[in-house]
């Protein structure tokens, strides 16, 4: 989720606007219109899952969630259980990345890697709002390709992160925090001038 950063000011649509949009998006897609069914090809898997240590991150160093109010939303730190449920929330990140960039190439997006991260350009759906929207692995960008820049692809990037550390249950802890980027706590750790948010 970001601020279109290409739109000028006035034209800009009010912050309380956007983080509506990007409320529903979410709500849809945890009642079932984002995710496909499809299953990733065993590849695509073992690069996403290589890709885990990759990405960058929004501020130099990694975001630590486990003292954040979330951390008893986390995969537990067992052995056992927490490799478990690590692995299987990465999975479902990188399937359901996987079934929106499939969808999206069948509608002539066009997807690609930046930095680590998988972008869809010129993606129509009512899935995406006006600045863009991570689900799983993939950033979904109405825009047309260009280079988003290290801060942006650092900012959704740490989306990315989210998703794989909470699970399908992102989607409602998001939606806890707000529609106001500039309150919402996983914004706020993705980085608000990275997304392109201007909070005073
Ligand atoms: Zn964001």
């Amino acid at each position: 989720m970001r601020a279109d950063r290409r739109t000028a000011p006035g034209a800009r649509a009010p912050r309380a606007v956007a983080g509506v949009l990007c409320a529903a998006v979410l709500v849809c897609a945890l009642l079932g219109a984002g995710p496909a069914a499809a299953v990733s090809p065993p590849d695509q898997l073992v690069t996403s899952l290589t890709s885990l240590t990759s990405l960058p991150v929004a501020d130099a160093q990694t975001v630590d969630y486990s003292s954040g109010p979330y951390a008893d939303r986390l995969c537990p730190t067992t052995p056992a259980s927490g490799v478990a449920c690590s692995l299987g929330r990465s999975l479902l990140a990188t399937t359901q990345g996987a079934g929106h960039r499939d969808r999206a190439v069948e509608a002539d997006a066009t997807c690609e890697r930046q930095a680590g991260l998988w972008v869809c350009f010129d993606v129509r759906s009512f899935l995406v709002q006006r600045g863009g929207t991570t689900y799983g692995d993939t950033f979904l960008s109405p825009d047309g390709q260009r280079d988003l820049g290290a801060d942006l692809v650092a900012h959704e990037s740490e989306h990315v992160r989210q998703w794989r550390l909470f699970g399908p249950d992102f989607s409602l802890m998001y939606l806890a925090e707000g529609v106001d980027p500039c309150g919402n706590y996983f914004e706020q750790q993705a980085g608000l001038a990275a997304g392109g948010y201007s909070c005073g």
